[in-house]
């Protein structure tokens, strides 16, 4: 019989637990990885994958590296560089701050790291086996880092045989790609799928990226917003009301770079565009939210894409009447034939 005294669990499992809420699929794993890469402030970002990210996931960026001595510790599980002390959560402006992606990723996953700062002669090779390190040794690397992630889910045969066909988990893949791509039109990246060339985006400006991610016939569909308030900068573009679609996928809210979901805000939108579309279709949007990280809390989720605001109706108020006001400005009359 097995004893039930209370022990602390060893970290590879507490990680192992944890990593279920960070990594659901594929999809998670690029995510994280990328927004690491942002966050080391790089300028080109390349994504591989293959089979949907079920066999071949890698992210390779040219930001700053890891000193070589930090590369163990950050693998594990609440080892950041991004925040110190509690009050540090209230000005968040990196993407990650809970330290959890990379020991989360390494306990139901094989991964190889390969990194070098600009001031280091050689960079470092790592190898993670679900938790545990199986290789250290210094190579010849690029400044930056390479994080290819295989065998996802190896060792949890549930998680595994719920992934979804590779044309479905690559959806996902594509669709946090374009999130983090969008938001950050500065960055120029580059997105392999089983050797073929999805994206090779240049760096450039938000209408720029828009057209390269999205076709270039988006640039006759874009309409600015734009309202500077004390309590939002408010930037983007909404799509005419006439490219308005019966379904969703178009809409996207950044705060403070950040994509989210906010049906909230999506509201405050919707009454915008009250009268200009007929029933059940939904406009377009990429909306960027500024706010002050102290009136703002991320920390609502492991993966970060629910935000709760402190000025909610505000920002609900400032939204829609500047979409209204940029609506009229461009003297979009509402279009009867949706029929295309
Ligand atoms: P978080 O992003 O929340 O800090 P992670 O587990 O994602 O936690 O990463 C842990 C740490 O590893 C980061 O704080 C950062 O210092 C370092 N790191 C991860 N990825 C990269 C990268 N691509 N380039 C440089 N440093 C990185
Ligand atoms: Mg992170």
């Amino acid at each position: 019989m097995t004893e039930k005294r209370i022990q602390l669990l060893p970290e590879h499992v507490a990680n192992q637990i944890a990593a279920g809420e960070v990594v659901q699929r594929p999809a998670s794993v690029v995510k994280e990885l990328m927004e690491n890469a942002i966050d080391a402030g790089s300028d080109l970002i390349q994504l591989i994958v293959k089979e949907g990210g079920k066999t071949l996931i890698q992210v390779t960026d040219n930001g700053s590296g890891i000193p070589e001595e930090q590369v163990e510790l950050a693998f594990q599980r609440h080892a950041t560089s991004k925040i110190r002390q509690a009050e540090d959560l209230f000005q968040i402006q990196s993407k990650g701050f809970r330290g959890e992606a990379l020991a989360s990723i390494a306990a139901i996953a094989h991964v190889e790291l390969q990194t070098r700062q600009a001031q280091d002669e050689t960079g470092l090779r790592v190898r993670i086996e679900g938790g545990t390190l199986k290789e250290k040794e210094a190579c010849a690397s690029q400044v930056g880092s390479s994080f290819s992630v295989k065998q996802l889910f190896y060792n949890i045969p549930a998680r595994r045989n719920f992934l979804k066909s590779d044309a479905v988990e690559l959806r996902h893949i594509t669709e946090e790609f374009q999130r983090i791509a969008l938001a950050h039109p500065e960055v120029a990246f580059r997105f392999y799928s089983n050797g073929n060339v999805l994206f090779d985006l240049p760096p450039g400006n938000l209408k720029l990226r828009l057209v390269h991610v999205l076709g270039a016939k988006t640039k006759e569909k874009l309409v600015p917003v734009e309202e500077e308030t004390d309590v939002v900068n408010l930037s983007g573009f909404i799509l005419k009301p006439d490219y308005a679609k019966k379904s969703r996928g178009e809409q996207y809210f950044f705060v403070n770079n950040r994509f989210v979901k906010s049906p909230y805000l999506h509201h405050a939108v919707m009454a915008a565009y009250e009268g200009l579309l007929p029933a059940n279709f939904y406009p377009g949007y990429f909306l960027f939210l500024e706010v002050d990280p102290a009136r703002l809390d991320v920390n609502i989720h492991p993966t970060k894409t629910e935000v709760k605001f402190e000025d909610e109706q505000t920002l609900y108020a400032i939204l829609r009447s500047a979409i209204k006001h940029s609506l009229g400005q461009f003297q979009v009359a509402p279009t009867l034939d949706f029929n295309r």
